[in-house]
């Protein structure tokens, strides 16, 4: 039987020694090719695809897809593009950060250390609220944490209003109840009072819990409790922020920011490292000494802690003058649109400086919606600016495919003005 392809596959070690792929062997683990070249065999058994064509698709599953992307939706934070881009005092800090450092050393004494006491550090002096500061890996695990050392398998009182989802069917409710807190649900949806609260405390109470209900608002007939009322209550109170927003901005005024719950009497704080602060992933507790020693306690704090990758990266952004994430939220539309018109002006073809709209993203400031700049060009190239290197993600407007600069760092036009010239046919 001639014509049985399985007499056709070529020998794994055949591929593996043809010149063609010995600069994927230098580059790639010897099992990974392998890998490859066993599934394109499979491939050739099955008569889909032909012998002489198995290196060629080798050498296509090793061309690595572009890992950086220019936004250009408009979405400051956002959540499918691993929400902030870091600052370069971050970037800086991870490169260090990669080979040995002194993460749990102390090199003036030679002896060992904290782990990573510079964070800390940074933290307490970015809140001067704060007694003593916590990072874990992300804002979920920082709500969880303080909760279970806070109230252990007691009752955790939280108003109706904000048992929220916060994103991809995640519920902030049910990740409470894993550890054995119980839920005491207060008030309604829209309203919740004080005597709502103070009518569920008792001997089982373990704390109160606040949550920002960031991505969504409620207007008309609502009330909740602010923290200076809800401390007066005598049992201890969470406040989880969500967004990581330190101190006020006058660009987010309705944003809850961590140095106001602890003025207003918060025991813990707790927030994202990534979202409006602008850092790594990561989840920040701050707040009262005892508290927070306690969840630094906690056995779960061991399993909750954050690389030291997320560590450097935080603690140089908490340094830095400031964060691409804020210097986006802040830039003025009309430098915006002067540099619009600077690349449009670079550009041949069917490329338009036009207004927009970006919002914060990230799952926060809903209402916050900011005028903006940018270029529109024909929705066909949409398709051939992600697939480019850097990759450019541009947002779909009525047929026009539409570039905001706002999200886009001002470092990286001259490589937008390439990738654009490459996306977008001349005349
Ligand atoms: C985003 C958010 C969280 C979860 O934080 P992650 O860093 O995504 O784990 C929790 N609570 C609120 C209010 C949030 O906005």
């Amino acid at each position: 039987m001639p014509d049985d392809p399985r007499h056709l596959v070529p020998r794994t070690d055949r591929v593996l020694d043809d010149p063609r792929l010995s600069g994927t062997l230098a580059t790639v683990h010897r099992d990974v090719v392998r890998h490859w070249v066993r599934r394109a065999q499979e491939r050739v058994r099955t008569g889909v695809l032909d012998p002489d064509a198995v290196v060629e698709t080798v050498l296509d599953a090793a061309t690595p897809r572009s890992a950086r992307v220019i936004n250009g939706t408009g979405v400051i934070v956002h959540t499918n593009l691993g929400r902030a881009p870091l600052a370069d005092e971050a970037r800086r800090a991870l490169e260090d950060a990669a080979g040995c450092t002194p993460l749990e050393l102390d090199l003036a004494t030679g002896r060992r250390g904290r782990r990573a006491p510079g964070v800390t550090k940074a933290l307490l002096a970015r809140v001067g609220e704060a007694e003593d500061a916590l990072v874990v890996g992300n804002g979920a695990a920082a709500v969880l944490l303080a909760v279970t050392s806070l109230a252990g398998g007691r009752d955790v009182v939280v108003s109706r209003g904000e048992l929220v989802e916060i994103g991809d069917g995640f519920r902030l409710p049910e990740l409470l109840t894993t550890t054995g807190a119980r839920l005491v649900e207060v008030g309604t949806t829209n309203r919740t009072r004080i005597e709502d609260y103070a009518e569920a405390l008792s001997p089982h109470t373990g704390c109160i819990l606040k949550v920002h209900p960031a991505n969504f608002r409620m207007s008309g007939f609502t009330a909740s409790v602010p923290v200076h009322e809800l401390v007066r209550l005598e049992v201890p109170v969470v406040v989880d922020i969500g967004s990581g927003l330190l101190t006020p901005h006058p660009a987010l005024p309705d944003e809850p920011d961590a140095a106001g719950a602890l003025t207003a009497g918060a025991d813990i704080v707790t927030c994202s490292g990534d979202k409006l602060l602008g850092g790594p992933q990561a989840g920040i507790l701050l707040g009262r000494s005892g508290p927070v020693a306690r969840a630094r306690r906690h056995p779960l704090a061991r399993a909750l802690r954050p690389g030291k990758l997320s560590l450097a990266a935080l603690e140089a952004t908490l340094l830095a003058p400031t964060t691409p994430v804020l210097s986006m939220l802040t830039a003025d539309e009309d430098d915006l649109r002067r540099r619009a018109e600077h690349i449009a002006a670079q550009l041949p073809g069917d490329v338009t400086v036009t207004s927009c709209e970006s919002v914060v993203g990230g799952g926060g400031a809903p209402e916050v919606v900011l005028a903006s700049a940018g270029l529109a060009l024909r929705a066909e190239a949409a398709p051939r600016l992600r697939s480019g290197d850097p990759a450019v993600l541009a947002r779909t407007r009525e047929d026009r495919c539409v570039i905001d600069l706002r999200t886009v760092r001002p470092d990286d036009d001259g490589a937008l003005v390439r990738a654009l010239r490459a996306a977008v046919p001349a005349g």
